[in-house]
């Protein structure tokens, strides 16, 4: 099959930094990618979107090594040791173009209570507040994703028995340490929380690399693995947790959407804060997930992006407007 292959580049600023423990976000920078067949005549969009800018100078001299005329084959074995970004936003297009993936006209994600709103330590309390006004107007189940080791443990271990204290069936937690605690600290959370019933999962509590530590602690409460999964990629296969997915960061997100499609559990979806383009690709997984035996709202991040045309949920918007 023979691919025309099109790239643009694409800038934006959040409107206001996103951090956690380890990083600060204040833009984003990645291709969107058109690959259109003259078999089918059909156009394929994907996204190129790195979740560390850092990455960016070795994506775009990769890139610049796709020609723009190239057979389908060629292309995939080109990029079988590119970035796993570039990877992701290709494959995803040629699933596009393959009717692998049937996207939907329109995803249900707008509304607060459907996807995890992301807080940190500073705005917590505020959020649930404010979260408890809205469900007496109208009950809903809502799911709060707290950044940790923002703030110091002390400080971080009251506003938890604050919030335990305050015992709200309808808040879901997910306390996201992003690999910064010690397996001591874990543990002491990890006691405070065990029998929650409101509790989902900590997610990433220890290190990158303390595979050891977190099965361990997974034997206790449920952990969600993130940042392990995306140094080791093989972990997908054998951790029996909760995963945190990215679509947009795995090599070939195709076979995310088989493990939608057969053996959907324990998967939760996440934003890695991408355009429209990655956007409508993390609402059908999303959608899938739900379809599953445990569904959990996504985290989509979609408060924290700004509202421009690269937000639209037609990537030939997108395209046309770039
Ligand atoms: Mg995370």
């Amino acid at each position: 099959m023979k691919i025309k292959f099109k790239k643009k580049l694409f800038f934006f600023e959040f409107p206001k930094s996103v951090f956690n423990s380890k990083r600060k976000f204040n833009y984003k920078k990645g291709w969107i990618v058109k690959l259109n067949s003259n078999k089918s005549n059909n156009d394929g969009f994907g996204e190129i979107t790195p979740l560390f800018n850092e990455h960016i100078t070795l994506c775009e001299k990769q890139l610049n090594m796709i020609p723009e005329n190239i057979n389908k084959d060629i292309l995939i074995k080109k990029i079988y040791n590119f970035h796993p970004c570039i990877q992701s936003g290709i494959n995803s297009a040629l699933g596009e173009i393959e009717g692998i993936i049937k996207y939907k006209e329109k995803y249900k994600f707008n509304e607060i209570h459907q996807s995890a709103i992301l807080v940190d330590s500073s705005s917590i309390l505020e959020k649930l507040k404010e979260l408890k006004k809205i469900h007496k107007s109208k009950p809903k189940i809502f799911t709060i994703k707290w950044k940790v080791a923002t703030k110091e443990n002390k400080v971080e271990e009251n506003i938890l028995e604050e919030i335990l204290n305050q015992n709200e069936s309808h808040i879901k937690l997910r306390i996201d340490a992003n690999g910064s605690w010690s397996r001591r600290r874990a543990k002491r959370w990890a006691e405070i929380l065990s029998n929650n019933k409101n509790l989902d999962w900590l997610e990433q509590p220890l290190g990158i690399d303390d595979i050891e530590g977190l099965n361990e602690l997974n034997n206790k409460i449920p952990v969600a693995l993130d940042e392990s999964l995306l140094k080791y990629p093989q972990l997908i296969n054998s951790w029996h947790g909760w995963q945190i997915r990215r679509p947009s960061q795995e090599k070939n997100p195709l076979k995310l959407l088989e493990e939608l499609n057969n053996k959907n559990s324990l998967k939760s979806i996440s934003s890695s804060f991408e355009t429209g383009v990655g956007q409508r690709f993390l609402f059908h997984l999303s959608y899938l997930q739900l379809l599953g035996s445990t569904p959990k709202v996504p985290g989509l991040a979609l408060k924290q992006m700004p509202n421009n045309f690269l937000f639209k949920n037609d990537p030939k918007i997108i395209w046309n407007n770039l």
